[in-house]
């Protein structure tokens, strides 16, 4: 893809994005408007990243249909969406992190209720690793899935996971067996017995609708277990791995959209300002670019690679804490009264925190950047 294409991509991202401003802080007040206006205000298939035959109208750009399959086409249209609503872009129906499992997991018949299922009309899905005592460190994972007859029975709470009480299919991990290769995906339809849901008030982010799932006793069958013609060593450890890394890349363009969101604003409102503020705005827009760059690349990286996490933990970091610098200062920027003054800048500053703990925290980024150093796994980003 070359950047000739990726900026006619962004421009036309852009021109949709203009689409979600009108009811932005509506969302962030009432997560609900998400369910009762599917897609925000923009048609919901065209951004779900749908298989071509399930995609009728799919984004064109110079006539070229652009299917956001790709880690890369991603997070320029989501960067751009984020710039107006980072929450909107999370609480689009659709597969969202799903696809990724269901694309290195699912089997013929599981792929087409899959997508029968979520293209026939707005649906929401949800992923489910994080619990409640344990967060998301599958090592201590208490979700099981025990043999019960023919079929199997689930047990566990997940919480903090996005859409997951307005959605009605997702996957849940669990563990079959001892150790990281006793982990699997099973992919579960809300309407069984002994499933609940129920959303958790939140701050940032709002529209994503975090929720905590219930499952008691869930009867599933061996038709839910994702991946179960594969080897142990390919089944829900990899895919969730592979799945963290495709989507860090884009949670860092939401992130990077909602500085640079902070950014417009303070050059928009902010009349004059002292030498030493303007070498920061300097600053800011040199990062600004420079973290695109690195989320451009680390999405390349994935899209390469996706068993290789190592940039798109750097990316992630590096926009997470530009999100979190910009919001913060362009608070102070704005003088007294900012917050109450300019709900929207309100509203980027609670977002921007929730980046942090999106796939993993900034201190799990570290190690695995580390373990990529070590192992010499940084590519030249230069040549990205
Ligand atoms: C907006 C939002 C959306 C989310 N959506 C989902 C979702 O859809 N599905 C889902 O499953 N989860 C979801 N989560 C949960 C999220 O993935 C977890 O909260 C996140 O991965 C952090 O994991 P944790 O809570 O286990 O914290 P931990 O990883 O336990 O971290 C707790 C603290 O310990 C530190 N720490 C942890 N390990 C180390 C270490 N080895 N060395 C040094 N310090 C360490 C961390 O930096 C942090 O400060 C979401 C969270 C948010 C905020």
């Amino acid at each position: 893809m070359n950047t000739d294409f990726l900026t006619d991509l962004r421009a036309h991202a852009r021109a949709y994005a203009d689409l979600l401003r009108p009811t932005a802080l509506d969302r962030d007040r009432n997560p609900d408007l998400a369910v009762s206006s599917p897609g925000c205000g923009l048609p919901w298939r065209t951004f779900a990243g749908l298989p071509a035959e399930y995609n009728p109208e799919p984004l064109r750009v110079d006539g070229r249909p652009v299917l956001l399959h790709s880690c890369v086409e991603r997070v320029v249209v989501l960067e751009e969406l984020a710039r107006v609503d980072a929450g909107a872009v999370l609480a689009l129906p659709g597969p969202s992190m799903s696809s990724s499992v269901i694309g290195d997991l699912a089997d013929d018949d599981q792929r087409q209720r899959f997508w029968e299922r979520i293209t026939a009309e707005p649906t929401w899905t949800f992923f489910a690793m994080t619990e409640p005592t344990h967060g998301s460190d599958p090592s201590g994972m208490r979700t099981t899935v025990r043999r019960d007859g023919d079929g199997f029975l689930l047990n566990g709470t997940k919480r903090y996971i996005g859409n997951a009480a307005r959605s009605r299919i997702g996957i849940v991990f669990a563990r079959r067996g001892a150790g990281p290769l006793g982990m699997v995906a099973v992919l579960v339809d809300t309407d069984l017995p002994g499933f609940t849901a129920a959303p958790l008030s939140t701050r940032g982010v709002r529209a994503l609708q975090l929720s905590e799932l219930r499952m008691a006793e869930v009867p599933v069958t061996e038709d839910d277990i994702l991946g179960r013609h594969r080897s142990a060593t390919r089944q829900g450890m990899w895919a969730a791995t592979r799945t963290f890394n495709r989507y860090r890349p884009v949670v860092s363009c939401l992130a990077l959209g909602v500085a640079q969101a902070a950014y417009d604003l303070v050059v928009t409102e902010r009349r004059g300002y002292r030498v030493a503020e303007r070498h920061l705005l300097t600053d800011w827009e040199q990062r600004l670019t420079g973290t695109r760059a690195l989320v451009l690349a680390a999405a390349r990286s994935a899209d390469a690679n996706p068993g290789d996490g190592t940039l798109a933990a750097a990316a992630k970091l590096r926009a997470t804490r530009l999100a979190e610098e910009i919001t913060t200062t362009a608070v102070r920027l704005l003088g007294p009264g900012a917050r109450w003054e300019h709900p929207i800048l309100d509203k980027l500053l609670r977002d921007a925190r929730a980046f942090e703990f999106m796939e993993g925290t900034g201190n799990v980024q570290r190690l695995t950047l580390a373990e990529g150093y070590l192992q010499r796994r940084l590519p030249d980003v230069r040549a990205a």
